[in-house]
């Protein structure tokens, strides 16, 4: 297996909403090693297609294989298992447990592999910058260091891919230049990402290619240079 070997395998999957089909028929492969972007205007269906990613959502057609697995129909903590972990839009951090307590609790995922010992958890802190916070309560941070708890959670569970929903939504520039050396961090640690993002700068200096969703259906997909360029891609944005 090389190293740009498709992880992630997404075929001809779909999902609908009594009569509305929310996602479309999308195929996609992310490669090993790369950052990979959903984008496309609100409504497109970029987190239906993330919710049928982590098992949140069962598909109702289509095929979706991880590192050769089918996992479409298993239960999100055995997909997590699996190595495909994710943040939430709307952090959830619990609030009156500790930060280390926080991360050691979502380890607990990994079920029969064992919790995490307290050497990792505190370098899983240092590396989302959170390395003076372990003993604070969770529900004392400040927004940013809810999100980089909320992705040293999903870290925790040592995965080889991580959905990232909107991870970068809501930060200001400095924060937002922060964010995004993390996430490139997380790619020369050999982590995966896939990443839905509104941040078009963030998708530009992060991702190696992405896809463009509108009303549940691939648009356009390449690099980022590419598809943001795309007329197809600029009339589905106008229409927002
Ligand atoms: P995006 O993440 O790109 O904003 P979504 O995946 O949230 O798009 O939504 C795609 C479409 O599916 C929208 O029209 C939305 O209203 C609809 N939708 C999403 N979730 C549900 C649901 N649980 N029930 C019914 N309709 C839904």
């Amino acid at each position: 297996e090389t190293s740009s070997a498709p992880l992630l395998v997404v075929e001809n999957v779909g999902k609908s909403f009594g009569g509305l089909r929310a996602v479309d028929k999308v195929s996609l492969d992310v490669r090993a090693g790369e950052i990979f972007g959903v984008i496309g205007p609100n409504g497109s269906g970029k987190t239906t297609l993330l919710n049928m990613l982590s098992g949140a959502l069962v598909p109702s057609v289509g095929t979706i294989r991880f590192d050769g697995t089918i996992i479409n129909g298993l239960a999100a903590h055995r997909i997590a298992r699996l190595g495909l972990a994710r943040t939430f839009q709307l952090v959830r951090v619990m609030p009156d447990l500790t930060v280390a307590e926080n991360v050691a609790t979502s380890a607990l995922f990994r079920g029969s592999q064992g919790g995490v010992a307290a050497e990792s958890i505190h370098e899983l802190l240092v590396l989302v910058g959170l390395g003076d916070m372990a003993e604070s309560p969770a529900g004392d941070l400040t927004y940013i260091d809810q999100k980089r708890l909320e992705l040293a959670r999903a870290l925790a569970l040592r995965p080889r891919l991580v959905l990232l929903d909107e991870w970068l939504a809501g930060l200001n520039p400095t924060e937002l230049e922060t964010g995004i050396k993390l996430i490139a961090s997380l790619r020369d640690r050999g982590i995966t990402i896939v990443m839905v993002e509104h941040v078009m700068d963030a998708i530009r200096a992060l991702c190696d290619r992405c896809v463009v969703m509108s009303a549940g259906v691939v648009i356009a997909r390449g690099t980022p240079d590419e598809v943001l360029a795309d007329p197809t891609v600029i009339t589905a944005y106008l229409g927002e």
